[in-house]
């Protein structure tokens, strides 16, 4: 988190930075892809505000500890607070729309996921949320016609649509404050299409949301 700071539509907010609450599964084919079965309710996890880092020029990977894949997702920015919330008030409180990586150290979630234990270590490390800037919801338009993709060194891997979001953002809102109070500043991962896979240090990465959001990076180690 060190020199990072929320940009809406260019300006820098004031809002803290708070906890990012995260979806996982959240798109059919990505399940599939890592032979998980569709959850029948969100699977959510929360990753600590020291995650999060700009998404550009670099992103500092750990090299040390096995495969660290990239995870794709289209990022909320929370204005309000949301507590039990409907989705009058989720839709009032998303102060920007963003891209995020959700950075995944695949070889000890794997381990974790197979020892019955919770992925922490893998999914909630230092630097473990690159995000870009934010837009406002007035500039990014409908929340669900969003495309997400991700080119590594040239090449598409990630090509998803937020229409197939299995569970749409304004009901994952109020699922999510049913069990976490959303704070302003806080954010929420909306989950990732399929194509996720490792980073090597020296890839160049570019991310877009739709031609609203447009990241280009280059993966560093530590
Ligand atoms: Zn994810």
């Amino acid at each position: 988190m060190h020199g990072y700071n929320h940009f809406i539509d260019g300006e820098k907010s004031d809002l803290p930075l708070g906890k990012i609450v995260c979806v996982g599964r959240n798109y059919a084919a990505h399940a599939r892809e890592l032979n998980n079965p569709l959850p029948t309710s969100p699977v959510l996890f929360i990753k600590p505000n020291t995650a999060l880092t700009a998404i550009d020029p670099q992103i500092i990977i750990p090299t040390a500890l096995g495969e660290c894949h990239f995870e794709t997702e289209m990022s909320l920015l929370i204005g309000k607070q949301l507590c039990h919330c409907n989705e009058n008030e989720a839709t009032a409180a998303i102060a920007g729309v963003g891209l995020s990586l959700d950075l995944t150290l695949r070889d000890i979630q794997q381990d974790l996921k197979d020892s019955g234990l919770p992925w922490e270590k893998a999914k909630a490390f230092d630097g473990a949320c690159p995000s870009s800037a934010f837009i406002s919801q007035a500039q990014a338009g409908d929340l669900q016609n969003q495309k997400i993709r991700l080119y590594k060194n040239g090449q598409l891997h990630q090509d998803g649509n937020t229409s197939d979001m299995l569970n749409p953002v304004l009901p994952l809102l109020t699922y999510i404050s049913q069990f976490f109070t959303l704070l302003p500043g806080d954010m929420v991962l909306t989950g990732t299409p399929a194509g996720v896979g490792p980073l090597q240090v020296g890839d160049k990465l570019v991310l877009e949301l739709s031609d609203l959001i447009h990241c280009e990076t280059e993966v560093i180690s530590a």
